[in-house]
């Protein structure tokens, strides 16, 4: 069964640095997706975390990345972690993600994105941020047998992202509103109501638009808003909508 798990919601270096990302945990693996938060240097995750999956290169979604491997060395882990991003953001972050002592354990950066890891089959729709300089972005789509997860953050609205996004079971979705790097609102409508998810997850607040805001120009009747330390179990939000869903 498994469980998303939210460990920052803001956005553009928020000064708690609780930046959007969120683990989605399985039986038997654990995929982090943009590693923009501090929480996500705690012991279980630095060494029981499969693959990091980052959006882009920008500061709010990766500035925790160099210190989460540098956790996982202090807690012993010896398992190999792989970290996947888009084409650009390979020579952009490296110098500043690779640490600078020997790691006990190896990591691999990739741009093809593995179909499968674990029990997990993943996908990535490739696509841009449009705010001068252009800034590669990969939305991502999980899914195990039971449920399909979509992610898309600091993008435009495309009609390649909502066919990728279409028939999500659930759809965690950038709420900051600012464009044209992010959807405005009435985009984030259109595309909800083009990919039709069963629950609605919104993220990546930057002040501009509350979540209460959002609910009420969106109208989805399932919607979250995401914040550190938020737990969602997958199966209940798709299939018990408002029930049993916090703790
Ligand atoms: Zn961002």
């Amino acid at each position: 069964m498994a469980e998303l798990i939210f460990e920052g919601s803001k956005g553009w270096l928020a000064a708690d640095s609780l930046h959007s990302c969120f683990f989605l945990k399985g039986e038997r693996t654990l995929l982090l997706f943009d590693a923009g938060s501090p929480r996500i240097l705690e012991k279980e995750y630095a060494l029981g975390t499969d693959a990091v999956f980052i959006t882009h290169s920008h500061k709010d979604h990766i500035n925790s990345l160099d210190a989460f491997l540098h956790s996982a060395q202090k807690h012993g882990r010896r398992t190999l972690i792989a970290i996947y991003s888009p084409k650009l953001l390979i020579g952009l972050i490296s110098p500043e993600v690779i640490p600078d002592i020997p790691l006990s354990f190896p990591v691999t950066y990739g741009i093809e994105i593995p179909r499968k890891v674990g029990e997990f089959a993943v996908c990535a729709y490739r696509t841009q941020q449009s705010t001068p300089p252009p800034v590669s972005v990969n939305a991502y789509r999980v899914s195990d047998s039971k449920t399909s997860i979509a992610y898309a953050t600091d993008c435009s609205l495309t009609d390649g992202l909502k066919n990728f996004c279409k028939g999500a079971d659930v759809l965690v979705l950038d709420a900051s509103g600012i464009t044209p790097s992010h959807m405005s609102p009435a985009e984030m409508k259109i595309l909800v109501e083009f990919a039709k998810p069963k629950t609605l997850i919104l993220t990546h607040f930057d002040g501009e638009f509350s979540f209460e805001q959002l609910r009420g120009s969106i109208g989805h009747p399932n919607m979250f808003a995401a914040r550190a330390g938020l737990t969602l179990d997958v199966d209940s939000i798709v299939n018990c909508p408002r029930k049993k869903l916090m703790r």
